[in-house]
């Protein structure tokens, strides 16, 4: 029987669809049926478990799957012994102390002798700890927001990414605990097989990953500008450079990142450059 990866995603929830995403774009195809709790690829050697996030650093702890998808958050809170091998840089969040808003926050010392409620008591209880600061931690597993609100405690340590779920119910968001993202996690002992599958899966994410802030740009330009062209596009190495059939112009092609693209596009606009395209990149193999 040749190996096969056993993978860890989330069934349904925030992590699931970019999960899913992020494999198809390493180039694995499966056939994903709703109900199912297994599925094989058909081009790769590695089979899907789909299951609660809670219950992934557990599984890939004791080996059940090899390595699994799960957020730093959980993965943190569980404390499981497992291998982090990969930031994925999806799910971005915060684990923060919240307050409502009339609460006049000078710090988590201004938490002392107070109740906090949370679904993360490891994660809060080693925060609190670590300032010195004693309160009381009332686990509860939903709708931490609405916990003030009820009577049941003076904050709350709860996810937060835009933050409007706060304000929605009178909050506001006081410190970060943990900044959180998609994480892939490995099991401490797989074999060699599974490791040389897991390595091929890394380098099929990592180009992918370098891809995704980058973009492919073509353009033409007049031959006497091409120095200055050339000077604002360091590219991957040096840019392609070809003729044009009207004469006194080239066409340059090379890679420019995301974040400094708009930035580049006016400079290169001012230089003389026209006909600019701008590609977006499946895959770089560095
Ligand atoms: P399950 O049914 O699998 O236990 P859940 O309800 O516990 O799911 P989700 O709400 O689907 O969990 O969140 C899964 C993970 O997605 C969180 O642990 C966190 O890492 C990330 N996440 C949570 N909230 C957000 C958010 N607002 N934006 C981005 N990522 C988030
Ligand atoms: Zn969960």
């Amino acid at each position: 029987m040749t190996t096969v990866l056993r993978l860890a995603i989330q069934k349904s929830g925030r992590l699931s669809e970019d999960s899913l995403q992020l494999i198809k774009e390493c180039g694995i195809d499966y056939n994903k049926s709703d109900n199912k709790l297994t599925s094989k690829a058909f081009n790769f050697p590695i089979e899907f478990l789909f299951l609660r996030d809670d219950d992934i650093p557990g599984y890939v702890a004791d080996g059940v799957a090899d390595i699994g998808i799960v957020g730093e958050n959980v993965f943190v809170e569980k404390a499981q012994p497992a291998e982090v091998v990969e930031k994925l840089g999806f799910s971005k969040c915060r684990l923060s102390i919240a307050v409502p808003k009339t609460f006049s926050y000078n710090g988590i010392k201004s938490l002392h002798g107070l109740s906090i409620a949370t679904s993360y008591p490891n994660i809060l209880a080693s925060y609190l700890a670590e300032n010195e600061v004693k309160a009381e931690i009332h686990e509860i597993s939903g709708s931490v927001e609405i916990a003030p609100n009820i009577g049941l405690a003076e904050a709350i340590c709860d996810l937060v990414s835009s933050g409007s779920t706060l304000i929605s119910n009178g909050l506001k968001e006081a410190d970060v605990v943990l900044q959180s993202q998609a994480i892939l996690i490995a099991n401490n002992n797989l074999n060699l097989e599974k490791k040389k599958i897991l390595k091929d899966l890394i380098f099929r994410i990592k180009a992918v990953q370098q891809a995704k802030n980058k973009k492919y740009i073509l353009l033409n330009f007049p031959n006497e500008s091409q120095e200055k062209i050339i000077s604002l596009l360091p590219g991957v190495k040096s840019p392609s450079i070809m003729p044009l059939a009207s004469e006194g112009w080239s066409s340059l092609h090379s890679v420019v990142n995301e974040n400094e693209f708009w930035e580049v596009i006016e400079k290169l606009k001012e230089a003389g450059a026209e006909g600019i395209l701008v590609i977006p990149i499946e895959k770089i193999i560095l």
